[in-house]
């Protein structure tokens, strides 16, 4: 892992154009912080040139892994596989620990998640489970932050849709960890839109996580083990592509679980406005001011903000606000957001502030974890704004 290490920062020209990029280098405006700092580290620790010091450590945990410096490197260094390798390299020789041991071994059990968020969701336990006490109990165990960003359940307002007599199409839907059950209108809405299309929708029985936040942590044999248990599920359900609604999974899923197979892994909102008979569906008028939030994932990964934008474009009289490109990431960025509350926090405030200035009756965004991360926020705030993800809106326009 070292060579690759090595190899990997060697693409670095160290020019700096991606250090405005960096959400943790404009939050703390030191080298360390950055992405060519962190680097600099790691190729530094590979070749053996520096002491693994608690500090170096750290300043290479608190990248979000957000991708913004990958995407506007003119060098086309691979930050993301660099950081990954790092990180399972520091953490297989016992240099750093691997976090979240609890949350990795819940995605990996998505109906026993889904039991649990059902039941922590129920009226009187979630208000109970968020009070001081319960929460001061359970500090010492790092669940306090856990129990505060508790994801709500979303009551599913799209309509059943009817699956289409003579399907033109066949694809999978990845319904994923957390997102089976937070995101279960998403999946509806993404059903709806697509037997509008004429296209058939297969939830392959077995699937699950999809490894994103254990290969983000480093933990190589647990996101394998996750990769493998998912290809299986879609390679025994017969269909060529499966289709993604969570833009944190996306590039997992296309880079990591599907890299070999035979599969084409395709972002939903992508796919739907490539689709041509999308021109044809009819959407109800929708006299509202909305915001939409590009999640890090969705610009730099997916970097499909560009296709969402079409697909609203199609409900009539509904007035689009992208949120400014700054700041970035909102600080969820998978499990950062308990591991690193303070950064996290800072983070979410500045996206909280572009939302609320620009007072829309909605927000808009396309990750699961931006959407639960930045709904609790604006809550906290009293704002009473509704977070939702693209695909809901469309469904609930949708005439056809
Ligand atoms: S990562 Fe790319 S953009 Fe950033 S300093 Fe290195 S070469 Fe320049
Ligand atoms: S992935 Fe994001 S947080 Fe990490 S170094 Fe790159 S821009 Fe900064």
């Amino acid at each position: 892992m070292e060579v690759r290490i090595a190899a990997l920062a060697d693409r670095c020209v160290k020019c700096g154009l991606c250090l405005p990029h960096c959400p943790t280098y404009r939050l703390a405006a030191t080298e360390a912080e950055s992405p060519r700092g962190r680097i600099a580290f790691a190729q530094a620790l590979a070749e053996g040139k520096l002491e693994r010091t608690p500090s170096i450590l750290a300043h290479l945990d608190n990248c979000l892994a957000c991708m913004a410096c990958e995407r506007v490197c003119p060098s086309k260094v691979q930050y993301g596989e660099l950081i990954a390798t790092t990180r399972a390299w520091l953490a297989d020789t016992g240099a750093q620990t691997r976090p979240a041991r609890v949350l990795g071994w819940l995605l990996a059990k998505p109906r026993l998640l889904g039991m649990m968020l059902r039941m922590a969701n129920l009226p009187g336990l979630r208000q109970a489970l968020q009070g001081r006490v319960i929460r001061a109990l359970l500090r010492p165990f790092g669940m306090d932050r856990m129990l505060a960003e508790l994801p709500r359940l979303p009551r599913v307002q799209v309509a059943p849709s009817r699956i289409p007599a003579a399907p033109r199409g066949r694809i999978g839907l990845f319904l994923g960890c957390v997102a089976a059950s937070v995101d279960r209108d998403v999946h509806a809405a993404a059903t709806s839109l697509l037997h509008a299309l004429g296209i058939e929708v297969v939830l392959p029985r077995g699937q699950g996580c999809c490894g994103a936040l254990a290969l983000h942590n480093g933990d190589a044999v647990q996101a394998n083990s996750l990769g493998s248990a998912l290809r299986a599920a879609f390679e025994g359900a017969g269909v060529e592509t499966v289709l993604v609604s969570a833009s944190g999974c996306f590039g997992t899923l296309r880079d990591h679980v599907f890299a070999d197979s035979k599969l084409r892994v395709r972002e939903v909102h992508e796919f739907l406005s490539a689709d041509s008979g999308f021109d044809t569906l009819k959407f109800r008028a929708l006299p509202e001011r909305i915001a939409v939030h590009a999640p890090c994932t969705q610009r730099n990964v997916a970097r499909a903000d560009g296709a969402i934008a079409r697909l609203l474009a199609r409900i009539p009289q509904l007035q689009i606000d992208a949120l400014p490109a700054p700041p970035g990431c909102c600080g969820a960025a998978g499990d950062y957001f308990l591991r690193h509350p303070e950064t996290a926090d800072a983070l979410r405030a500045q996206t909280l502030d572009a939302t609320l200035a620009q007072s829309p009756q909605t927000l808009l965004t396309s990750n699961v974890g931006c959407r639960v991360f930045l709904g609790n926020g604006l809550r906290e705030c009293g704002a009473e704004i509704p977070v939702t993800h693209p695909l809901v809106l469309l469904a609930r326009q949708l005439e056809n």
